[in-house]
C-alpha cells in the first residue's frame, strides 16, 4: 500500500488501527452522531477498507440510518470510544472517527451532512452543506468539484 500511514487508537489504547489514503473528510450532524459522540456533531474521514489495518477487539453497534440502510458503529468495549462506522449506503468504506487519529492534520472537512439537524449555536467555515444524507458518487463528484 502507497502513501503515508496514520495511526490512530482509542482512548484506552485497547483499539488501534493504520490507515492509508484518506478519501475525503466530513462533518455529520445527525441525531444518531450527536447521541454516540455525546457532542454536537461527528468529524470522520473516510478510507477505502482495504486500506485500513485494525489492532484490538471492537464491538459494534448497528441500527438503521433515515435512509433505511444498515449503520454499524465499531467502538472500543473497554473505553467506549467511538473508533469507525460502516454505513450500508458506503460499501467497502471504514468511516473512522477522525478524533481518534494521532495527527489530525489531514482532517479537513470538505462536506457537512444532516445540516438539518444541526444544533442553533454550530457555525462551520465547510461551505457545502447537504440537508440529509448524500449519495457517495453526488458526495465524491462534489468533493471533485
Ligand atoms: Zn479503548
Ligand atoms: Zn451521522
Amino acid at each position: 500500500m502507497a502513501g503515508k500511514a496514520l495511526h490512530g487508537q482509542c482512548l484506552c489504547g485497547r483499539v488501534e488501527y493504520t490507515a492509508r489514503e484518506p478519501i475525503a473528510s466530513l462533518v455529520c450532524h445527525c441525531k444518531d452522531c450527536q447521541r454516540q459522540s455525546g457532542s454536537a456533531f461527528s468529524v470522520v474521514i473516510l478510507f477505502a477498507a482495504q486500506n485500513v489495518e485494525y489492532c484490538g477487539e471492537l464491538s459494534t453497534y448497528s441500527n438503521k440510518g433515515d435512509t433505511g440502510l444498515k449503520v454499524e458503529r465499531l467502538f472500543c468495549p473497554k473505553c467506549g470510544s467511538a473508533v469507525v462506522s460502516r454505513c450500508e449506503v458506503m460499501p467497502g468504506v471504514d468511516v473512522i472517527k477522525s478524533g481518534t487519529l494521532d495527527d489530525t492534520s489531514a482532517v479537513q472537512p470538505v462536506a457537512q451532512l444532516y445540516c438539518d439537524r444541526e444544533q442553533s449555536w454550530v457555525e462551520l467555515p465547510v461551505a457545502s452543506r447537504f440537508p440529509l444524507s448524500v449519495s457517495p458518487e453526488m458526495l465524491l463528484a462534489r468533493v471533485a468539484g
